[in-house]
């Protein structure tokens, strides 16, 4: 019985023990067997025996043989893979990317032709053409305001009769349009008749300086009627039959249409009251606002071509007669007005007309008009023109040579702007690129600076030469590979020279704007802090060291990647970057 509580004790001791190893020998094993898997993939890796298959690292691409050629979703939904087949996520053929050596300059890529057709990449070649940047506005016809013409009383008294008694009645110049009565013309008449009479007196003998203030008389009386309205005609008439009347015809100042008749029969008028309104409706005014960049292609004179709301299918040619030297600032256009003959009068004032402006593009020194060729026009009337010199038969200003306002007699100054089809230019915000074939099978990314939109494409002001093959068709899975593999393309083209020009890449302030709009972001910045100061100009991001590596300089697939720049957008995710 002593013997049985030491038992007991060791039986006790014996079970703990037990329970302890049981409690640390599976982890222990467990992590025995992690550690040695570890170190055997390390050095798998290390020989390179062991080959990330699936997801190459940024660079990676640069070590591949030419048969590695990468698979990419074309909708660029999975990394490349470096097997053929569907993408996992969309379902499309995958397609075959430029193998690494073909992106030696970083600028360019390389397709084969089997991927080539099965992207179905077309080029197209770059022209230089004989382009017209057609402007295009709408306006409103107002009356020449050089042929408005109002008619006044110039004495008071009473209208007695009207003969255009419509607004819209078509007269002719001395047609008589109504007839005023005024006992104030009339004793002026009295009066000078009676002047004339003393002077025919005087003139019997009398002596010359009373023959002298007699004259002066008359002559100064004939002035007042002048001024109360009558022409000189009906003032001789006067003298002639010796008559007073104190009816006096208003007579008709110009050719032209009664817009405005603010009488009627019966009426008192005072001096200075408007009886009727003329315009003069065989010229009217298209008045254009323009934008600034518009009015700026357009000179005086240029031709345009107009369509009226009310003449569907009816063209009406005008010339720009004005260019407003100032922007409105309220709208920020520039009015710019046409004149437009009207001979038959069909055009009528408050119409809408559809303005076209064609400017020849690349002529910027002088424009090519076939109907200017050796003319003389006014330089202030540009519909009246003349074979030579000579007067403007509106303002009788002499004609000069439609070479004065910027146009030519040469056709073959116009040079022509290189221009391609739209869908060539692949833009997003300011940035355009186009993707040229310069040699067989090899893109390379370009800048453009682009020219206005014209009928058969868009003109290039910048970046390209004539001659040279543009992708056409599949451009955009052109850029979608020239993004995979880091190259820089439409989302950043300033990723190349960024690596180079150092000061720029640190410099160029950070925009949240500039942030990719899609993707997430797998680069940690290196302090392990939620990248929340964005706005910091200076900020950038360094990779953080990989897990497995045993060492940079003997890494088999990490190259150094260096300073990344938080603006730009990751080309791909990094897969076995711990953070
Ligand atoms: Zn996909
Ligand atoms: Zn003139």
């Amino acid at each position: 019985m002593n013997k049985t509580p030491a038992t007991k004790d060791s039986l006790k001791t014996r079970d703990s023990m037990r329970w302890w190893i049981k409690l640390f020998l599976q982890p222990l094993l467990l992590l025995i067997f992690l550690v040695t898997t570890f170190v055997v993939l390390g050095v798998l890796q290390q020989i390179g025996l062991l080959t990330d298959t699936n997801t190459p690292l940024v660079g990676d691409l640069d070590n591949q043989t030419e048969d590695s050629t990468s698979y990419i979703c074309p909708m660029m939904c999975t990394p490349p893979s470096l097997k053929p087949g569907r993408c996992p996520v969309c379902a499309m053929e995958l397609v075959a990317a430029a193998s690494g050596n073909n992106q030696a300059d970083g600028r360019s890529i390389v397709i084969d032709s089997v991927a080539r057709r099965v992207a179905g990449i077309e080029t197209v070649t770059v022209e230089k053409i004989m382009a017209h940047h057609a402007i295009e506005s709408i306006g409103e016809l107002e009356y020449d305001q050089g042929g408005r013409k109002t008619l006044a009383a110039y004495v008071d008294g009473r209208i007695e009769q009207l003969y255009a008694d419509y607004t819209g009645v078509k007269v002719s110049e001395k047609d008589t349009l109504a007839v005023l009565y005024s006992p104030k013309l009339y004793s002026a008449q009295v009066e000078l008749l009676l002047a004339l009479r003393a002077r025919e007196k005087s003139q019997d003998g009398t002596l010359a300086r009373v023959a002298e203030i007699n004259e002066n008389l008359q002559r100064s009386v004939r002035q007042r009627l002048i001024e109360l309205g009558m022409t000189k005609n009906q003032i001789d008439a006067v003298e002639r039959t010796g008559r007073a009347d104190s009816r006096l015809p208003l007579l008709a100042p110009t050719n032209g249409t009664v817009v405005k008749k603010a009488v009627v029969e019966g009426q008192y008028v005072s001096e200075g009251d408007t009886i009727y309104e003329l315009a003069d409706l065989s010229n009217v005014w298209l008045m254009l606002q323009l934008f600034p960049e518009d009015a700026a292609l357009v000179r005086y004179g240029v031709k345009v071509r107009t369509e009226l709301q009310s003449l569907p299918g009816q063209y009406f040619d005008g010339r720009v007669a004005f260019i407003d030297p100032l922007v409105d600032p309220r709208t920020r256009t520039v009015g710019v007005r046409v004149v437009i003959q009207n001979p038959d009068g069909i055009l009528r004032i408050g119409d809408y007309a559809t303005a076209t402006i064609e400017v020849p593009l690349g002529s910027a020194d002088a424009m090519y008009d076939p109907e200017l060729v050796g003319q003389w026009i006014s330089p202030r009337h540009p519909h009246i023109m003349s074979d030579g010199p000579g007067n403007c038969s509106i303002c009788a200003m002499p004609l000069v040579p439609a070479i004065t306002f910027g146009f030519t007699d040469d056709p073959s100054l116009n040079k022509g702007v290189l221009v391609v089809p739209r869908d060539v230019v692949l833009s997003a915000g300011n940035k355009s690129v186009v993707y040229v074939e310069s040699e067989p099978g090899h893109f390379e990314i370009r800048n453009v600076v682009l020219g206005p939109v014209v009928e058969d494409g868009i003109v290039i002001a910048d970046g390209l030469q004539a001659g040279e093959e543009v992708a056409r068709k599949g451009n955009f899975l052109i850029d979608s590979q020239m993004q995979l593999v880091g190259n820089p393309s439409l989302i950043d083209p300033t990723i190349a020279t960024s690596v180079t020009d150092v000061s720029r890449t640190t410099v160029k302030p950070i925009n949240l704007g500039d942030l990719p709009p899609i993707g997430p972001m797998s680069v940690p910045p290196s302090d392990g802090s939620a990248p929340d100061d964005l706005g910091s100009p200076t900020q950038t991001m360094r990779l953080a060291e990989p897990s497995f590596s045993s060492g940079e300089e003997n890494g088999p697939s990490i190259p150094p990647v260096g300073e990344m720049k938080l603006a730009d957008p990751p080309a791909m995710s990094v897969p076995g970057v711990a953070p």
